[in-house]
């Protein structure tokens, strides 16, 4: 499974979609069968970070939804990036459910209808408002 993931990785560097696809949905399968089998406690948020990445790529929306939400529902390995992915994809799965695939709605900022991301005070924003509106701690 380690050169599995290998070859992802390189088939991502090469834009390779389609194989990755293949591969990456294999990793993900494989990894949630060792969670219920009982011979690891949760998955590794990679593969469905990657796999959630290429459909976004592709505009396949729906897709990428999907698999965010198969990602929450299996229990996940401890870890910084794992945790801030998990965060990422709450968002993006409540976005989806707000505004609908693509994501877009009216900026509470600016107004204008834009794809909006949520910010830590639960504010939808465009991503020009969202640089703008940050609080100065995160310059640093
Ligand atoms: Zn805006």
């Amino acid at each position: 499974m380690t050169n599995l993931r290998a070859k992802a990785v390189q088939l991502l560097k090469d834009n390779q979609y389609k194989e990755a696809i293949a591969i990456l949905k294999d990793l993900i399968s494989y990894a949630e069968r060792r969670v219920r089998e009982g011979h690891e406690i949760g998955v590794d948020s990679w593969p469905y970070r990657s796999l959630a990445s290429i459909y976004r790529k592709q505009g396949e929306y729906e897709l990428e939804y999907k698999i965010l939400e198969r990602c929450l529902n299996n229990p996940r390995v401890n870890g910084a990036t794992h945790e801030a992915f998990a965060k990422e994809a709450s968002m993006r799965i409540e976005r989806h459910r707000l505004l609908g695939p693509d994501g877009k709605g009216q900026c509470h900022s600016c107004k204008e209808r834009l794809i909006l991301e949520k910010n830590e005070s639960g504010e939808w924003l465009c991503g020009k408002c969202r640089i703008r509106m940050k609080p100065w701690w995160k310059f640093w």
